[in-house]
């Protein structure tokens, strides 16, 4: 074996393989299924080549187990994200405000190599994981495809990291997300963004996001004066599907949160300002919603104060209404004596403060958020078959959600990462 990066790629692996094949049983002190939101209580899980075979009050163990007794704390499914943008992290040094932080953004996509994109994605993947998230959609912001590498580097056991569904480049007219792009350098927006404004434009662009390593597609609806069709989401959504890809649609705005649902999205990013109409066509063309509902700290740090009461009061209606709903946290920002994954948790607030339960928060950073990103028939719950992604925590996620705080155990694919 010539190349050392493959013989190490190769011993991490079987590092790992050899780490997995031993089983694990855990004992559950309680174990949450946040579909039911139900909890029983003393519990075994038999954990064997990264995958839960058996749970149950009295199961099996074969010779030569690993015991991890979590009698004292809560087991439940590990958490998921479907919003994250891994590859990024902006400074909040400087002015406060929308248009100061996209021009912020601007700087990483001018400033920032590709190499220093992937390597705070290893940072904030491996922080999210220890907070408890073993599966994200990261929807882009993440370079010239950092996202691909880094998804693929935590499949090789490279960098720890949760299960990633990345978008590569996210998809949007000209201009992508930055205003007032100037028109002697259009392509400033470039690499961060594939501009498309043609249906070819749009079929292109999705394929070259498959090629390179998508997972998912991003699209932005209603960042610039001209907004994307209700046929052009339809595009867009045909061609994504050809490749098996889902779409997640970027609208902030009443009509964008239409277009977006008429043209058949899985789900729809921020809704800002969706109107309780717009929320209940989402509910009927079955669209979730991925609210990035900042909790009242994260949203003064991105200088945008005043959405914290906004996504409040449209999280209010949107229970009211019963539209679909999967946690995503739009963190982007780092902050003193937090992490990315602390204050990816910290979005829980904002559904507290809109009177979710417990277990309705729960499910949607588990059950909810599984079905969107469609890894519901491996991950989020703890059954037979799935894979063993688990998190345990003290006190009872069912009676208050803030314990999400204190993920003191995660397992992933059978591998324990915090303990
Ligand atoms: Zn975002």
């Amino acid at each position: 074996m010539k190349c050392p990066r493959l013989r190490s790629a190769l011993l991490l692996l079987l590092v790992g393989l050899a780490a997995r094949a031993q089983p694990v049983l855990i004992r559950a002190g309680r174990l949450v299924d946040p579909a039911t939101g139900t909890a029983i209580t003393g519990q075994q899980i038999l954990v064997e080549g990264g995958v839960i075979r058996a749970v149950g009050a009295n199961v099996t163990v074969p010779a030569g187990a690993q015991v991890v007794d979590l009698s004292d704390r809560t087991v439940l499914p590990g958490l998921m994200d479907a919003h994250t943008h891994l590859c990024l992290t902006m400074t909040t040094q400087g002015g406060k405000g929308l248009n100061e932080l996209l021009q912020r953004l601007l700087a990483s996509t001018l400033l920032e190599t590709n190499a220093r994109r992937a390597l705070i994605g290893a940072k904030n993947a491996r922080d999210m994981l220890e907070s408890g998230f073993t599966t994200v959609r990261d929807v882009g912001n993440a370079g010239n495809y950092a996202d691909t590498d880094l998804r693929r580097a935590v499949e090789e056991g490279i960098v720890p990291g949760p299960t990633i569904l990345n978008a590569g480049r996210i998809i949007g007219p000209l201009g992508g997300q930055y205003h007032g792009i100037q028109p002697d350098r259009p392509d400033l927006g470039e690499p961060e963004y594939l501009y498309a404004d043609t249906p070819d434009q749009m079929r292109e662009a999705v394929r070259k996001n498959a090629l390179f390593g998508a997972k998912v597609i991003k699209i932005v609806i209603d960042d610039q004066p001209y907004l994307y069709s209700v046929e052009d989401v339809k595009v867009l959504v045909a061609e994504s599907a050809r490749a098996g890809l889902r779409v997640a649609a970027h609208a902030a705005t009443e009509a964008g949160v239409r277009i977006a649902a008429e043209g058949g999205v899985a789900s729809i990013e921020h809704a800002y300002t969706a109107s309780t109409e717009a929320l209940q066509l989402m509910k009927k063309k079955g669209v979730y919603l991925v609210g990035t509902d900042f909790s009242r700290s994260a949203a003064e740090a991105m200088g945008m104060a005043d959405y914290h009461q906004k996504v409040v009061e449209r999280l209010k209606r949107a229970r009211a209404v019963g539209v679909l709903i999967a946690y995503g946290t739009d963190i982007v920002f780092p902050a003193p004596g937090e992490t990315r994954g602390t204050l990816s948790i910290g979005g829980i607030e904002s559904f507290q403060e809109a009177g979710f339960t417990p277990a309705e928060i729960l499910r949607s950073m588990t059950t909810s958020a599984a079905k969107l990103l469609g890894v519901d028939g491996q991950r989020g719950a703890i059954r037979p078959g799935l894979a063993a992604d688990l998190v345990a925590v003290p006190g009872d996620p069912l009676a208050d959600a803030s314990v999400l705080r204190r993920v003191s155990f995660v397992m992933k694919g059978g591998t324990i990462v915090k303990r």
